[in-house]
């Protein structure tokens, strides 16, 4: 795969430890062999998360458009906006974000905490939107842009998720290279990777990177969304603009881009009680900390395919455990008692 041709700006502490979590598969009944990535430990940027590695193969394109001002957006508790206002303050450029109200709520602190916080702390324009959850280009972001045009700025506009961006799934593509490296180095081989999707390019971009060594259809999405169709759409899009410019040399089928839509109900940040529960799990075995939008969920289709028996006895699956914790810290009401 060509991913040296394309440009990449470090913002993260380079490749990301994978680790064995020996409490959780002995929890779930030792027969499958549980590994984590940990891209949530990626940077010192903000907490780091997935968006970084996207954002490394897009930030020297920012930078070569003379842009003075990253415009993004997301929810509230966005961790991809808390990246990009991360990102700019590391460059040296101004942050629009807007954060659309894709969640309904009932913590009181729920708008001041955690990601938008952070995002706040670093010197980010953050503009709370009333508008709903939706994956796709909105005229919230256009309009910001629109606005920084209007005061006399140079915006570049980075889409939700740095997903639907050129240069969106390269990433991922790294991500994949790094793991077959460091499988080589530790002498094993995975069976099964397991990503939360949403936006769809960090997905897109493994499924790119495995297409490889033909293993993409080993790549198995939890989606978060609760809009499957236009989440799919949107990997299966990404995906092919990738393939192409990693020269990947075929296209990829169908049936080699996995998303399981089980886990996402009751609606997009919404945590199910099974959420909350794998949630505790993971926190209470390998103090690996996921979060009730994104991983939480993601977790909780890993415990389910676990116990349903959907990978062979002695299967190895690494979870990619992308960041996200900060949005706990909204959601104190659900967590008071634990
Ligand atoms: N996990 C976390 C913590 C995220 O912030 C996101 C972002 O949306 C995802 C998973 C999903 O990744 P993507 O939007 O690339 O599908």
């Amino acid at each position: 795969l060509r991913l040296d041709k394309f440009e990449r700006y470090p913002l993260t502490f380079g490749p990301t430890p994978i680790e064995f979590l020996p409490r959780m598969t002995e929890a779930l009944g030792g027969k499958v062999q549980i590994y984590a990535k940990r891209d949530d430990c990626n940077s010192g940027l903000a907490f780091g998360g997935n968006k970084l590695r996207k954002l490394e193969y897009i930030v020297p394109d920012a930078i070569a458009s003379n842009a003075d001002t990253l415009v993004s957006i997301g929810g509230v508790q966005s961790n991809h906006t808390r990246m990009v206002a991360a990102t700019a303050a590391k460059i040296g450029m101004k942050c629009v974000v807007v954060q659309e109200s894709w969640v309904p709520h009932e913590d009181a602190v729920y708008d001041r905490v955690g990601n938008i916080l952070l995002t706040r702390l670093m010197g980010a324009d953050s503009r709370i939107v009333p508008d709903g959850f939706d994956i796709g280009i909105r005229k919230s972001w256009e309009d910001a842009i629109q606005s920084v045009k209007d005061a006399g700025g140079k915006p570049y506009g980075i889409p939700a998720g740095a997903s639907v961006h050129k240069y969106g799934g390269l990433g991922y593509v790294g991500f994949a290279e790094e793991v077959r490296a460091q499988e080589a180095q530790m002498g094993i081989k995975f069976d099964y990777v397991i990503v939360c999707v949403v936006t769809g390019s960090t997905q897109a971009g493994m499924i790119v990177g495995f297409a490889a060594d033909n293993r993409a259809g080993r790549v198995v999405g939890i989606d978060a969304s609760g809009t499957l169709q236009q989440t799919r759409a949107q990997v299966r899009e990404i995906v092919d603009n990738t393939a192409e410019l990693v020269e990947l040399g075929r296209a990829v089928r169908d049936d080699e881009i996995v998303i399981l839509e089980d886990y996402a109900y009751p609606a997009y940040g919404v945590p199910s009680h099974e959420t909350n529960e794998a949630i505790r799990f993971a926190a209470r075995t390998e103090a690996m900390i996921t979060d009730p939008v994104y991983e939480g969920k993601s977790m909780q289709g890993m415990i389910d395919l676990v116990k349903k028996g959907f990978f062979p006895d002695g299967s190895k699956v690494l979870y990619a455990h992308l960041g996200g914790a900060p949005a706990l810290n909204g959601y104190s009401y659900t967590y008071r008692n634990g």
